[in-house]
This record gives structure tokens, sequence and C-alpha cells, in this order.
């Protein structure tokens, strides 16, 4: 299948999916979703870009007219309809002509607000929905290709962490040790180094913590959390180490958030709820007592963003599909203390899941 195919295709489904959902057009703005349909992935910017999906017609995007050669040379470029605007004329009347007087129209999440009004204004006996979840499906089960990159990413990110032990912690800034992640991470095959959690001693009790200027100590426990892109797709992966003998309580929390994780690995298989892969993993923290202290979600779809549907939260009905690719990660804070977060990446696969981290999950002791 060439690129342009692939591009075809993927409006072609979502575009069946509007048409299940009862919706008559779907509005796509620069963002993941509309790289993801089409391949072309300008600048979210002020000038109105909209793909219109409507079940029984071509696709059209409305560009501005500057922008039409990079769209017309995008990999689906060809196949669209494009119809161009110029500054100083008005956007939504041009867009309006593709949107339904009445009827149904959903719009993809990321829309500026201001693009999304004009739209409305153009067309205000229509009913607005949002698109996302048109969309979401979709990009939730990945093909082939897509899960290779998810592949490779989540490996360069395994490698990062066996680096990263490695080197020492002892003595030196949060920020010293996120700039050596951030290096691996390019350094094993990233493109960009996106997020670098280092988060030491009490600090790590903060799921988001940014790390800073806090030297770190002998006992400390530090968590660690990172990832970017390669090749289009996102790596996540969390571990928690020690620096020297870890401290008071730690070894029993450490324990306990590792069998949580494999509890949720476990716990994946085609056809479940996604919210119970984190009744799973959750109820071996509260049989414990510590419930109270797993205080987000077990995880979250990954592709092309760290964070995308599907959310494994509790109460998601969400069937997992073969393909489907997200984290696992439970964790465990106690606020004064120290912290332990355990994440991995998984592909549900026939039979259940398929860690693309395989970094040890045994307790890493650095210096
Ligand atoms: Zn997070
Ligand atoms: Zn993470
Ligand atoms: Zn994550």
């Amino acid at each position: 299948m060439t690129a342009s195919e692939r591009f075809v295709e993927r409006m072609h489904r979502a575009t069946s999916e509007a048409a299940t959902r009862g919706i008559d057009a779907l509005l796509v703005a620069p963002s993941p979703d509309l790289a993801y349909l089409c391949g072309y992935g300008p600048m979210p910017l002020e000038r109105l870009t909209l793909l219109v999906l409507r079940p029984g017609s071509d696709p059209v995007m409305v560009v501005p007219e500057l922008e039409r050669p990079l769209a017309a040379a995008s990999p689906a470029g060809s196949t669209l309809d494009l119809v161009p605007w110029s500054d100083g004329a008005d956007p939504y009347a041009a867009a309006a002509g593709f949107v339904p007087a009445e009827g149904v129209v959903a719009a993809s999440d990321r829309m500026w607000a201001s693009h999304l009004l004009g739209l409305q204004a153009e067309r205000p006996a229509a009913r607005f929905t949002p698109g996302g979840p048109v969309i979401a499906r979709l990009r939730s089960v990945k093909d082939e290709d897509e899960l290779a990159a998810l592949r490779r990413a989540g490996r360069a990110a395994d490698e990062t962490f066996r680096q990263i032990c490695q080197l020492p912690f002892q003595g030196r800034r949060e920020e010293e040790v996120a700039a050596d992640l951030a290096r691996l991470l390019v350094e094993n095959g990233h493109h960009t180094a996106d997020f670098t959690i280092v988060a030491s001693g009490p600090n790590s009790a903060s799921p988001h913590h940014e790390p800073g200027g806090r030297t770190i100590l002998p006992r400390d426990a530090v968590v660690l959390d990172f990832g970017g892109e390669l090749a289009g797709y996102f790596s996540d992966t969390s571990r928690t180490v020690v620096v020297g003998e870890p401290p008071e309580g730690f070894a029993e929390t450490y324990d306990l958030v590792r069998e949580a994780q494999d509890a949720g690995v476990q716990a994946v298989r085609p056809g479940v709820p996604a919210g119970e892969v984190d009744r799973a993993a959750r109820s071996v923290i509260e049989a414990a007592g510590q419930g109270d202290r797993f205080i987000h979600r077990t995880g979250h779809g990954i592709g092309l963003e760290v964070h995308e549907p599907p959310y494994l939260v509790a109460g998601d009905e969400t069937p997992l599909e073969v393909g489907t690719t997200f984290s696992v990660e439970p964790g465990i804070y106690l606020e004064g203390r120290f912290g332990v977060r355990i994440e991995d990446i998984v592909a549900v696969g026939p039979d259940g899941a398929d860690r693309l981290n395989r970094s040890t999950r045994e307790l890493q002791t650095v210096s």
C-alpha cells in the first residue's frame, strides 16, 4: 500500500465511522488527527485549515491560499479537493459551503475556539458534536507499521534506562540526570526527547514532578519517567531506582507496585473493557490498604501522541482491540517520603499483552 492509499483508506474509514454515528460532516483541524487521516501536518495557526469528511462525498480541504502548494504536495494531497481562501476573505463562508445547514457536524478536539465559533455562526441550525471519539477508535488500533515504530521507540527507551542506571546519581542535581536522559533518548534513535521526569527523594511522591535543582542524596528513591518521538510515534516508560540502601518501607511499596503492574498487564486481552485493566492493577494496591495513595488512572493510549485514547480508567467500557497500544503505570505516592511508579507500554495481542518495554522490573540500585 502506498502512503497515499493508506491515507485515502483512513479517510474512508473515518467517513464510514461518522456515517455509522449519524454524523453528516466531520471537520478536522490541524492536529495529530489530521496527520493521521491525510498525512498533512501544518502548524495549527490562526488561518483556517479544515478537512471536511462527509458520507457520500469526496474529502475536501479548505486551505489558506499560501499553504495550498504544501497541502497539494502532502501524501494524500492529490486525492483531496483543495478549496483555497485568500487573506482578507472570510474562511468560514468558504468552509460553510461544505457543512450542511441542518444536520450533525462533528468538530475535531483540537480546533481553535475562534474557528469553531466562526463555523457555528455560519451554520446556526446545525448540531455540533465532538469529533474526537469518531477518530479515536481508528487511531487507537495500530497497523503493522505503527506497531513497528512503537516497538523501536520502546527499545530505544529501554536502552536509555539501562544506560542511565550506569551513570552516577548521588551528588548530582535532578536536572543534570534529566539532561542525560534526554541525550541518551536521542543517541538511541529518538528524533526528539519530549519529557524526562527525574523525581528524587520526597519529590518522587509527585507524579508529574518537574526535575529541578535538588541534589540527589544517598537513600533517595528516584522516579524516572521519560520518552520521546521516533518515526512519528512516542515512547513512554517509568522505572523507580534507589541510590544505595532503599529508604524505610520502600521495598514493600516497590513490590506492591510491581505486583499491581503485573496484574494490570495480565488483565489485558481483546474484548476486555479498558476499565478492567485499571481495576486489576488498583485492586492489588487496595488490598494492601494503599488504595488512596494511587492517585491517578492506570494508563493512557499512546501513538502519534503521548497521551491519547483509550484511557485505562475506572468505569471505561471501551473494549480493548488487537493492535491497541497503551501504558500500564500504577504508582504509590507517600507524601514527604517517596513514590514508586513502574510503566510499560503494551500492545494488545490475540492472546494478551505484548510488552513494548522490556526493561528489568527488578529494583535497580544506582550509585
Ligand atoms: Zn503521566
Ligand atoms: Zn510516563
Ligand atoms: Zn505514561
